[in-house]
Formats: structure tokens, sequence, C-alpha cells
């Protein structure tokens, strides 16, 4: 099991905390070893689409670690408050300025070596007119055989191109969940 102890200092006094199990629980937290306050950890939501243009696909160049300079699906944390779907479409303007009518949710994809959750959805764009946000060196359109699969900056992008290459031989899109190793 992924263990990891990444809280040195309680969010709520400022204190050190200590990993330990607290009463009742099952597995090791922070506990602040001043004012006993328990800091859960639990993964994080990365949300995403996948935006198609005729036979192409829309990819962000990084201009921000990690992998900078790589090719990435629009993608980002999940914000407080919002759903899958919206987090998803907030990410697509923030990278690309790409304007999309969201589809379906696409790849629900464990990445558990990070404690992460990756979902992306389809999204189909209205235009070509990108205006690439600060975290994005260029936003442009790849044909299949275009894709620079070497530069991919994560494998939960890879996974989502490979299952829509794949499914549009059939034009079938369902969802795909899977684990990444
Ligand atoms: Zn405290």
């Amino acid at each position: 099991m992924l263990e990891i102890r990444s809280i040195r200092h309680c969010r709520s006094c400022g204190n050190k905390v200590r990993y330990e199990v607290p009463p009742d629980d099952n597995r090791e937290r922070a506990v602040c070893s001043a004012c006993r306050t328990i800091h859960y950890e639990n993964p994080l939501n990365v949300v995403g689409t996948l935006p198609v243009w005729g036979e192409q696909v829309l990819l962000c160049k990084r201009n921000i670690e990690p992998r900078h300079g790589m090719w990435t699906l629009p993608a980002g944390f999940m914000e407080q408050g919002e759903t899958t779907a919206e987090g998803a479409l907030r990410e697509t303007i923030e990278e690309a300025g790409a304007h999309v009518e969201m589809q379906g949710l696409y790849t629900l994809l464990n990445v558990t070596r990070v404690s992460q959750v990756h979902m992306y959805y389809r999204a189909r764009l209205l235009d070509t007119d990108f205006a690439p946000g600060p975290e994005t060196i260029e936003a442009r359109l790849f044909r299949e055989h275009e894709i620079p699969w070497e530069q991919l900056a994560f494998r939960t992008v890879r996974a989502t191109l490979q299952f829509f290459f794949e499914d549009r031989q059939t034009g079938q899109f369902t969802l795909h969940c899977a684990d990444i190793a």
C-alpha cells in the first residue's frame, strides 16, 4: 500500500504533526502534537478533456513543471465546489483557450502510485481559435500519425489517446476504466 507522509505542520495551529493511528482508526494519520487535530489525506482528482476537431485532437505543450515542454491534453486538479465536468471545461479554457461542447466521460484512470484519479471527457471543438494561457506554450491540433507519442507528459494522456484512436475505428466511444501501473 502506498504510504505518503507529506504533512509536517498542523494546518490549525502550526505545531509539528506526528504520524500515528488515531483511536478507532486503522491507518496512520498526521496528528497534531499540540492541538490533536487529525489531518486526513485522500487521493486528488485530475480532470480534463479530449477536444476533437474532425480527424484531429487538441494537445497543449506544457509551460510549467513537471514535464515542461511536453504535450498533454488540457487537464488539472479539480477545484473545491465544482463538478468534474465543470473542472474539465475550466482547465480546457485556462490551458488552451478552446471553445468546446462537453460530451461524455471517456476515461477514468486510477494512478495509485501518486494517489490520483484522472478523468477525461470527450469534447467537441466549436472552432479552432485557441488562446493558450500562461501554463501553455502552444496549443495545436494533431492527426493520429502526428501525435508526439514520445513527448506526452503523462501516461493517462497516452492511455486516453490510445483508447480514442482504437474506438474511432468502430465509432463506439464508451467509458474506459483502467489502472495505470
Ligand atoms: Zn495543531
